[in-house]
């Protein structure tokens, strides 16, 4: 276990449109306005998910892809840098037609209604390194 003191925060509103890849859009807006750590959480509606589960058995993900309209019913995940480049990693649970929730680690999703993206970002740089044991590349 081990912790980090967070500094300044500040928030931002990402509000993203129909057609938009969101986990794309998370990291573009995070290169163009340099934040570089920050928490994030979100509510939307999108039409393809794909999402994952790592197994740490095998140490490798297993994927699926959801070709329907979702409900984002929450979203959250973190901002963080891994040899200088941003990492968006980014949870969700998503609701069917039918009410039905699936969810896992977001690999990607295509935005259909909207997805409004809520932000605080921290004056810090918080680094990602390969953990040899858990096979992921885990914050240091
Ligand atoms: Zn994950």
């Amino acid at each position: 276990m081990h912790s980090k003191e967070l500094k300044t925060p500040q928030h931002h509103l990402l509000i993203l449109q129909k057609g938009e890849k969101l986990v794309d859009s998370i990291t573009n807006f995070c290169q163009e306005n340099h934040v570089t750590c920050a928490w994030i959480s979100a509510i939307g509606a999108i039409s393809k998910a794909e999402i994952a589960l790592y197994d740490l058995s095998t140490k490798k993900y297993y994927q699926k892809i959801f070709n329907e309209s979702l409900e984002i019913a929450s979203l959250s995940g973190n901002i963080t840098q891994k040899d200088q480049k941003i990492i968006a990693h980014i949870h969700g649970v998503f609701c069917n037609k039918k009410m039905e929730a699936i969810g896992g680690h977001l690999v990607e999703a295509i935005v259909s209604a909207t997805c409004e993206i809520y932000f605080i970002h921290f004056n810090n740089k918080i680094i990602r390194e390969h953990n040899e044991e858990i096979g992921l590349n885990l914050i240091s």
